[in-house]
Formats: C-alpha cells, sequence, structure tokens
C-alpha cells in the first residue's frame, strides 16, 4: 500500500502543474485532464499500474 501512495503522489505533480494554452479545452476544467493525451494517458498509466498492484495483491491474498 505505501508503494501505491507514493506512486499516487509522485505522479500528481505532473497532472496539477503542467500548465499554459496547450489545448483547446479550459485549462482549470476536468475535461482538459481527461480529453489531452498528455494528461489522459499518464493518468490512465497510473490507474492501470494501481489495478494491477491491488489485483496481485489480491491474488496473494488468496492462495
Ligand atoms: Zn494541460
Amino acid at each position: 500500500m505505501k508503494k501505491l501512495l507514493s506512486l499516487a503522489f509522485a505522479s500528481m505533480p505532473f497532472a496539477v502543474f503542467a500548465h499554459g494554452g496547450h489545448s483547446h479545452f479550459d485549462p482549470n476544467s476536468v475535461v482538459h485532464y481527461l480529453g489531452t493525451p498528455e494528461h489522459a494517458l499518464p493518468a490512465f498509466a497510473v490507474a492501470a499500474i494501481a489495478g494491477w498492484l491491488l489485483f496481485r495483491r489480491r491474488r496473494k491474498v488468496e492462495a
């Protein structure tokens, strides 16, 4: 769980601070983060890694 939290906190600054007008969405909206690949891809990557870690952990507990 510590690894998961560390990963989540380590990835947040990239999503929060990378700004200036680089898309046609309002940079302060959620749509901007979900609609631009430079924000959406890292977010989905972190979610996929977190899901994989949770899946692995759950399988270890069941075994
Ligand atoms: Zn942006």
